[in-house]
């Protein structure tokens, strides 16, 4: 088949690369102007104003980093080569976790240290490889062409038709035909107006604000330096602020730290390069990394705001709203950023585009029904659960801004949950590997998302640390309790 790609991010490159391995014939349309530089350093230099959360720190989750390791061994052997590493569970685990023993499961346990334009820049070297794909960077898709003819299938009398998407159009007025239009634009992507100028129904979407707010800086270790030994954890979270340290490839590192979106006064002084670093400086995890250690690799600070949780359906009441095209990426799920999947959902659903397109040769029709139920079956849980995490963030960062008690009324039974989180879950992954495993498996995608509240060895591990509330030691402050002492520390 030829195929045009709409987007040359995670989603456009992974699924070029799938589908050009499977012998197809593949366009990119990249709107942004990157041509391909020799080196991951250059491509940190992209001037990428359609993806800018390419300057927010990003972590690649496990789901994704096995998919590489099983099903593209070339591609991940070309990002360690290029210094991408591997950051493996059991390795560094901090002194408090007891009763650590390497289980044959820790092998699919990694995540991947890389800065997103490194990893960009080897998927795309992979993809242009492949002799297949033809990447064009600077030319905009501005709209689809569609031959307006109506698919078979049941149709509702009056209502729209469903066009035939037979390619794109750029925004230079070409017309580039295609038998398939996989559509990988991102958030931002204009796909849903794009089908209703060729007839196709308004496309259903839910969408909710993630309630923050952004912040990232990347640095680079000066020669000679060394990272600082890791005995803790690598982020925090204080309700009023959620940090973390991401390594990177050849010895960058960013530091994000995340604000409710309503913190107005916090939100202005962060995007000041010195304020960020004194800041990332009260902070338990990240301090030890700007001890003058590293210097930084960008001028100021990134803001990225709009951080939307987002779900489109392309499929309505069991009908495609177009034939011909399947969107990919953040065009149909975006996620809170703080999880961290977006790129291993994207890189998923490449993988769920070529398994459809590979059992249905030449029938746009049956594509896009088997790529949106498997998308439904393996995506959509972790889009949901994703939304429960936020409520409940969202809730405790506006009873601290208000000066209320976060835990809330006594009297409601999600108090009691909320406690057991607190005294039981979180103790329990300070000391017990059994229980930080189980979370890693998750943030990792490698389990359910239910999937720890659902294991009974798990569940009792809690409940023991629950009983022991009372014999313990606080747990270790992870930065500033109070905003006002973060505020007064910075000023001081
Ligand atoms: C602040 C932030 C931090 C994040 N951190 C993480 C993380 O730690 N780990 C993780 O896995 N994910 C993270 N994500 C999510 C991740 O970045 C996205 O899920 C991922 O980039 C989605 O890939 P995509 O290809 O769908 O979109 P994008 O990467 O945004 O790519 C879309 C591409 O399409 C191009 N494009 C758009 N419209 C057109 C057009 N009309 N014509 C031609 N080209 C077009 C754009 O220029 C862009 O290059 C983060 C997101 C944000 C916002």
């Amino acid at each position: 088949m030829r195929i045009a790609v709409v987007g040359g991010g995670v989603a456009g490159l992974s699924s070029a690369l799938a589908l050009a391995r499977q012998g197809h014939d593949i366009e990119v349309f990249e709107r942004d102007d990157t041509p391909m530089p020799d080196s991951a350093d250059e491509a940190f230099d992209w001037d990428r104003r359609g993806a800018p959360q390419v300057r927010h720190s990003h972590a690649f989750l496990g789901r994704l980093r096995n998919t590489l390791r099983d099903h593209y061994p070339d591609v991940y052997a070309a990002l360690l080569q290029t210094g991408a590493t591997e950051m493996r569970f059991g390795d560094d685990l901090p002194e408090t976790i007891t009763g650590f023993e390497r289980q044959p499961g820790d092998d699919d346990l990694v995540m991947l240290a890389c800065r997103r334009t490194t990893f960009e820049w080897v998927l795309r070297r992979a993809a242009l490889a492949e002799g297949r794909v033809c990447f064009r960077t600077g030319m905009a898709v501005d709209g689809l062409l569609a031959d307006g003819v109506l698919a078979d299938g049941p149709r509702a009398e009056g209502a729209p038709g469903r066009p035939r998407i037979t390619g794109v159009r750029l925004a230079d007025g070409t017309s580039h035909p295609a038998d398939l239009t996989v559509v990988a634009g991102g958030r931002r992507s204009a796909l849903p107006e794009w089908l209703t100028a060729v007839g196709a129904p308004a496309v259903p979407e839910e969408a909710e604000d993630t309630g923050i707010v952004y912040f990232s800086r990347f640095y680079r270790l000066r020669p000679g330096s060394e990272p600082p030994p890791r005995t803790g954890p690598i982020g925090g979270d204080l309700g009023y602020l959620k940090y973390g340290v991401f390594v990177g490839d050849n010895r960058t590192f960013s530091v994000t730290l995340a604000t409710p979106v309503d913190d107005d006064q916090l939100r202005k002084i962060l995007t000041i390069p010195a304020v960020f670093d004194d800041a990332a400086r009260q902070l338990v995890a990240t301090a030890p990394w700007l001890d003058g250690r590293a210097e930084p690799i960008t001028d100021g600070v990134h803001l990225m705001a709009g951080l939307l949780n987002r779900w489109r359906d392309f499929v309505i009441d069991g009908e495609p709203v177009a034939l011909g095209f399947v969107p990919v990426g953040d065009t149909v799920a975006c996620t809170n950023p703080l999880y961290g999947r977006g790129c291993a959902t994207a890189f998923w659903g490449a993988q769920l585009i070529a398994r459809a397109v590979e059992a249905f040769p030449g029938d746009p029709r049956e594509i896009l029904l088997a790529y949106d139920a498997s998308l439904r079956a393996e995506i959509l849980p972790w889009y949901r659960s994703g939304l429960q995490q936020d409520a409940e963030a969202r809730r405790v960062a506006a009873a601290l801004l208000a000066g209320d008690d976060p835990d809330g009324d006594a009297s409601d039974p999600r108090t009691f949950m909320r406690a057991v989180f607190r005294d039981g879950l979180l103790p329990a992954m300070r000391t017990d590997a059994v229980v930080l495993r189980a979370f890693f498996r998750t943030f990792n995608l490698l389990d359910s998302p239910d999937s720890m509240a659902t294991d009974p060895d798990v569940g009792a591990r809690v409940l023991a640390a629950w009983n022991d509330r009372e014999n313990r030691p606080p747990a270790p402050p992870l930065g500033p309790k109070h905003r006002a002492d973060l505020l007064a520390l910075i000023a001081a």
